[in-house]
């Protein structure tokens, strides 16, 4: 049996890995394939495809776009892309603008609350091109500004805490558009973390691909719910461990292995379109 994940985060969006690190790690679980999907970005993929070659490891480039749809936030990975494609990078740059904004306001109200972190101390240590929250939790705590990451987000940065801001995201629909334009897949991500279920039927008919059955998050009711969902709308099924590296306690990759073959169903599915 070979087995695969196909959600992992490195130190390009919020993940603490490099993708040597992240490759080295998917070499140990003896991984036969993974696939990259940082944030907003697919910076990480070309580091990460080289290490994969070198570790004998199937590499897929891909992304992870935050949207939206009826006002429910919804989460598309996306498979395949062509790491080269101009508008879709045009895009993911924006999208990483808007990242950066946020995390000046969010720095701006943490301020008004008399907590003296800086934007540039946040971007010093996120040290990439698509920062998050994440970010300016490790930063609070750099700055022992708070206890833990969890003390971080519960105080201040969870929806509701008087530093969070909303962030800007797509349609669901236009960033299907956005992924097919740029020759991958689009895969609903960790469908049992967003109030999904009332809009996939609409995402479905958006050209939806796949839905991300397996999932830490993602207990045997979750798994059965959403095979089933997948056999009626004719959907892939894919799974990954979402692994952020250190940033959320203990490494997660090895923890949700994808069996190959439905890797080799996106093949079969992305050759036939
Ligand atoms: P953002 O994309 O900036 O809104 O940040 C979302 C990221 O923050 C996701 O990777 C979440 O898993 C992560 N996150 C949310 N709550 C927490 C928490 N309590 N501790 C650590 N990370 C969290
Ligand atoms: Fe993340
Ligand atoms: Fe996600
Ligand atoms: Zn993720």
């Amino acid at each position: 049996m070979s087995f695969a994940d196909l959600h992992l985060h490195t130190k390009f969006s919020d993940g603490t890995y490099t993708p040597e690190e992240l490759v080295a790690q998917a070499q140990f679980h003896k991984l036969a394939a993974i696939a990259l999907t940082d944030h907003d970005t697919v910076e990480g993929c070309a580091r990460a495809a080289a290490a994969c070659a070198d570790a004998g490891i199937e590499f897929i480039p891909g992304s992870e776009l935050t949207s939206e749809h009826d006002g429910v936030e919804v989460h598309i990975l996306a498979y395949f892309v062509d790491m080269t494609n101009a508008s879709f990078l045009a895009e993911v740059a924006k999208f990483q603008a808007v990242r950066q904004n946020r995390i000046r306001e969010m720095c701006a109200k943490l301020n008004d609350l008399g907590i003296g972190l800086q934007a540039d101390e946040v971007f010093q240590l996120a040290s990439c091109h698509s920062p998050g929250r994440p970010h300016v939790a490790r930063a609070l705590v750099a700055g022992k500004h708070c206890r833990s990451l969890d003390v971080a987000f519960d105080r201040f940065l969870k929806k509701g805490r008087p530093a969070f801001v909303p962030k800007f995201k797509m349609s669901a629909p236009r960033d299907i558009e956005l992924i097919h334009q740029a020759g991958g897949l689009a895969v609903m991500a960790h469908p049992a973390l967003n109030e999904t279920d009332a809009i996939i039927p609409a995402i479905v008919e958006a050209g939806l691909d796949g839905i991300e059955v397996f999932h830490t998050k993602h207990g045997p009711g979750a798994n059965k719910r959403y095979m089933d969902l997948a056999k009626k709308f004719n959907l892939l099924v894919t799974g990954g461990s979402d692994c952020h590296g250190m940033s959320k306690g203990r490494p997660l990759i090895g923890t949700v292995k994808l069996d190959y073959s439905y890797v080799e169903k996106m093949k079969e599915r992305r050759a036939a379109k």
